[in-house]
């Protein structure tokens, strides 16, 4: 039998080459290995937007991505989080197992209650309870993510041996699969890429956005001439430049070290070779959102094939736990 996977992206906004290259490519390469379900959730949009009068859209520009991305719904199940209420019922049920002191000590909560004073939501101390629940709802083995996400999968790891331990033998413990990227820095050069911080450039943006993009971005901040020597090494349009530009990296690294190449014909070339990446995805995008009756159909069914999943696991869950 394949072993499953599970993963799920919030619906913030749309996809960036963060989430790209960090997650959503091995969600395509993994379909035809694995029984693989990806969910687009929205419960967990909740715990840190404000105002989700954009919600829907954001699920539908996701859901529209992920396609255009590779996934295929008859390969995999691909649905929206809220839409299989079972996995609340199964965060209630967790979090009986779960000690809030391994909650209060999570860096990202801490992080959290820094960057959002005013919205300091239970929700957001929970956030680790509703992604296990998300994972082990399908008895999950596998879960592809970014670095970012490795610290939130170990405590899954420790709340699926707890309920184990205390209720017998239930879930397996999910193990994440990284990519060969799996942090990308933002173009600001500091902090990861992340739409929060306006430093990402989304898979759907134009090709004259993303030029525009990686013209602002951070190159080496020692190189203030054009005539400095620069540090390919410190670079972050070097280091993208590896994906997007894998065949003339060495070139690129020595250019930058002699300075006979400079930083702005170094982000045109990205520029370009980023837009040719995408643009057989953004066609498939713009194809895609072109037929709302084959989204809504794909959205609806891979709801009800995960709901089939979840309502097995809650009967296992409920009877070992003493409520069946
Ligand atoms: P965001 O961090 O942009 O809000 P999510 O938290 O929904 O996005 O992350 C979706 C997936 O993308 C996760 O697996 C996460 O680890 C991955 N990811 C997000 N940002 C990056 C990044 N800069 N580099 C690598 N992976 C990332």
């Amino acid at each position: 039998m394949k072993k499953r996977v599970f993963s799920g992206i919030r619906p913030t906004g749309r996809i960036h080459l963060g989430n790209y290259l960090g997650a959503v490519q091995n969600y395509v390469a993994m379909q035809d290995e694995f029984e693989c379900v990806y969910c687009v959730v929205d419960i967990h949009a909740l715990t840190t937007l404000e105002d989700t009068h954009l919600l829907q859209e954001n699920i539908r520009e996701q859901v529209i991505d992920l396609l255009a991305a590779g996934l295929d719904p008859s390969k995999c199940t691909l649905f929206v989080q809220s839409h299989v209420p079972e996995v609340t019922e199964l965060f209630t049920l967790l979090g009986m197992a779960t000690p809030l002191s391994w909650l209060l000590r999570v860096p990202t909560f801490k992080e959290k209650v820094k960057q959002q004073p005013q919205n300091v939501n239970y929700g957001l101390v929970g956030y680790p309870v509703l992604m296990t629940a998300d994972i082990v709802l399908y008895k999950a083995e596998v879960v592809p993510v970014g670095e970012d996400q490795l610290p939130h999968l170990e405590l899954a790891r420790e709340i699926v041996r707890r309920f184990n331990d205390i209720f017998g033998e239930t879930f397996p413990e999910p193990k994440g699969r990284l990519t060969s990227v799996p942090m990308v820095v933002g173009l600001d050069g500091r902090d990861k890429m992340s739409k929060s911080l306006n430093n990402h450039i989304e898979l759907a943006a134009t090709p004259e956005e993303t030029m525009k993009k990686v013209m602002s971005a951070v190159t080496d901040p020692a190189r203030m001439r054009r005539a400095d020597p620069g540090h390919p090494e410190v670079c972050n349009i070097y280091k993208l430049h590896k994906t997007f530009t894998p065949s003339a990296v060495d070139e690129i690294a020595q250019g930058c070290r002699t300075a006979s190449r400079g930083c702005v014909e170094c982000k045109k070339e990205l520029g370009n070779a980023i837009n040719e990446y995408l643009a057989p995805l953004r066609a498939r995008r713009a194809e895609i959102a072109k037929d709302q009756a084959y989204l809504d159909r794909v959205i609806k069914e891979g709801a009800e094939k995960a709901r089939a999943i979840a309502k097995v696991t809650m009967v296992e869950v409920k009877r070992r736990m003493g409520l069946l």
